[in-house]
């Protein structure tokens, strides 16, 4: 689960990472008075959607005057910010994060996510901040500083410092006058604040079940603070019981209503590029089906995982949601009939075939308990139904059936 970026700020700040002064709000009204409890003499204007490139995009803009501030809200808010994430369809800005602009030093970039080989926390960390990381990791990976963390011991001090060091943080001394961006001045040299913030982050992330935090950029300021310009965080859902008041975060308007229904029939559906609708159970069957018809010159519209019991509530809702994608060209329906039989299922197919009136041509390929019951089903319902033996027979038939040509 993803949550906005002035959520993500404040659930640093309550780790001891500094963060700007801000509020989220939703009219160009409300941004001015937000501007004017700030105070100024510069704001930082952003649109908040579950997508980084904003700036790129346009959707975050300084401004030296509260004119300024109503005028840039009032351009960002209900403008399709188009970014490299949101595909370029965009996604609408309805809430503006409205924050102190702060004088930017040096960006740099910071970010955890768990990794699966080594079933630790990685820290990375890069001078290379304010841009799109992947580019950095794609042409100078060696810009990159990595620490795997110790569960037991966390993230130490001394390997904070190392790649605070690493990373070009520069040595300068507190300086307590400052007021900008973070407010507090800085009691403390800029090294000792980047440890600080760097286990802060940790803290963050371990303690809230965080599949990834990042903090691009991650600022020295004129006036020698560290402070986190950006912040985004994503949970791991499997732990948001863990953290009830997460789940209030959770911004619908942000996801894919088609993924908003399958949740709702327990059905674990995540929308893709393709034309080829799957109907499968089990994930690594679905995987599998997915990479077969990538294998015959296909692409997948989805992955679809309809879960031990495929009743034909789900099956009928599954062909629903499937076919609300404009795109979609056919339908591959590949089940293995183990605790659920493969003549339930036949079932299942015939009764939403019928009620959604099925448009697009479809592929089934039923295993398992009953498959023979099931299949002579299939073929006494009438429905043009082509059925396939195995995984290749029914992927290639279904991506003949799109009129592609592998
Ligand atoms: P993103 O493009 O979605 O990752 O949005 P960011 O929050 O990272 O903002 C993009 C860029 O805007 C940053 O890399 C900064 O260069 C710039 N920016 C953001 N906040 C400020 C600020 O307070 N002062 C200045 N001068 N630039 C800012
Ligand atoms: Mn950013």
């Amino acid at each position: 689960m993803k949550i906005h970026e002035y959520q993500a700020k404040e659930l640093l700040r309550g780790f001891g990472v500094p963060v700007p002064h801000g509020e989220p709000c939703f009219t160009p009204e409300e941004a001015v008075e937000v501007a004017k409890r700030l105070g100024g003499p510069v704001w930082v204007v952003k649109a908040q959607i579950h997508a980084g490139g904003r700036g790129k995009g346009g959707g975050v803009k300084l401004a030296r005057s509260l004119d300024e501030v109503r005028a840039h809200a009032s351009a960002i808010l209900g403008m399709q910010l188009v970014t490299h994430q949101t595909g370029p369809q965009g996604q609408l800005v309805r809430r503006l994060l409205v924050e102190e602009g702060a004088d930017i030093r040096k960006e740099l970039y910071v970010g955890m996510v768990v990794d699966r080989a080594t079933q630790k926390v990685c820290l990375m960390a890069s001078s290379e901040g304010g841009m799109d990381i992947e580019e950095v990791a794609a042409h100078t990976p060696e810009k990159i500083e990595r620490v795997f963390i110790d569960p037991q011991e966390g993230l130490t001090s001394a390997d904070a410092e190392r790649v605070a060091r690493k990373i070009g943080v520069p040595d300068l001394p507190p300086s307590p006058s400052g007021r900008g961006a973070g407010g507090e001045g800085a009691s403390e040299g800029t090294i000792t604040q980047a440890v600080r913030t760097l286990q802060g982050l940790y803290k963050a992330f371990w303690e809230t079940d965080a599949s990834l935090a990042e903090i691009n950029p991650l600022v020295v300021t004129g006036d020698g603070r560290i402070v986190a310009l950006d912040a985004k965080f994503n949970f791991d859902s499997n732990a948001l019981y863990r953290h009830p008041d997460f789940v209030a975060l959770r911004d619908l308007d942000e996801e894919d209503p088609a993924e908003i229904q399958a949740s709702k029939f327990d059905l674990s559906y995540v929308r893709l590029d393709g034309n080829i609708g799957c109907l499968v159970n089990g994930a690594g069957l679905a995987m599998a089906t997915m990479d077969t018809i990538k294998l015959y010159g296909g692409e997948p519209a989805n992955f679809l995982d309809v879960g031990g019991g495929a009743t034909a509530e789900k099956v009928t809702e599954a062909f629903k949601i499937m076919l609300g994608n404009p795109g979609l060209k056919a339908i591959l329906v590949n089940i293995f009939g183990g605790i659920m039989k493969c003549d339930t299922i036949a079932q299942g197919v015939i009764a939403a075939s019928r009620a959604v009136s099925l448009s697009v041509p479809l592929v089934v390929r039923m295993k398992g308990t009953n498959e023979a019951l099931g299949r002579q089903l299939l073929k006494d319902s009438g429905l043009p139904i082509i059925s396939a033996e195995t995984m290749a027979e029914a992927a290639s038939r279904v991506v003949a059936a799109t009129g592609a040509r592998a």
